[in-house]
């Protein structure tokens, strides 16, 4: 099992760093590339296991400290796992709403019975730059992808996102409830296993 007192989150998200220092607690200080490197590698993987690890690789590379990356995004099963990891630019960089307004384009003429979607949310961890075996842990969140927006919380495709088990949109959940049952949340729990700190 991989001891760690110190690491490095991959990310400019303070957001992230807080939750995530908050989910290790005070044994593991967790650190921001931001202090080490402005420079944001390329994501040329295909997969969002790729782009994890490729991302962790480099903030080991620039802090010389191990390294925590996430990658997450939305895959739809109609569109063959799409917007998948280009989930943030899938609208050009136009933005939420854009990206909102194109996959309900998309999907218009499709049947409930094929809407369903997964978030996806996967983190790797590596010791070094070159370490040939990252912890990576993944984390889905089944739902189905909704004919308009509902809901005013969240971020993302959070208001076309259909939670079954709460009978609701991931954006009418309070942000505590959605931090319980997200694909991050399923992710990050099991990281504390595997760092045994669960
Ligand atoms: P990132 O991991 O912050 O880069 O997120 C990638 C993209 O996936 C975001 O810009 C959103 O479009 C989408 N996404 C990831 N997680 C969520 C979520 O919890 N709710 C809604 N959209 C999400």
């Amino acid at each position: 099992m991989i001891q760690l007192s110190e690491l490095v989150l991959a990310s400019h998200n303070a957001g992230k760093l807080k939750e995530l220092q908050a989910m290790l607690g005070a044994a593991v200080k967790v650190r921001s590339i931001g202090e080490f490197s402005a420079v944001e590698p390329e994501e040329t993987g295909l997969s969002f296991i790729e782009n994890a690890i490729l991302k962790a690789r480099h903030a080991a590379r620039v802090s010389g400290l191990p390294a925590l990356a996430d990658d997450s995004g939305l895959a739809v099963d109609f569109l063959g796992g799409a917007p998948g990891i280009y989930s943030a630019r899938y609208a050009d960089g136009r933005g939420d709403a854009a990206n909102n307004a194109k996959l309900l384009e998309v999907l218009n003429d499709v049947p409930d019975a094929q809407r369903g979607a997964q978030f996806v949310c996967c983190l790797a961890l590596v010791r070094h730059a070159e370490d040939p075996l990252p912890i990576i842990c993944e984390g889905l969140w089944y739902g189905h992808i909704l004919h308009a927006a509902r809901g005013e919380h969240g971020f993302g495709y959070d208001p076309l996102f259909w939670v079954a088990e709460r009978d609701c949109s991931s954006a009418e959940l309070a942000p505590t409830e959605k931090n319980q049952l997200s694909h991050r949340a399923r992710a990050m729990a099991l990281l504390k296993q595997r760092l045994g700190l669960a």
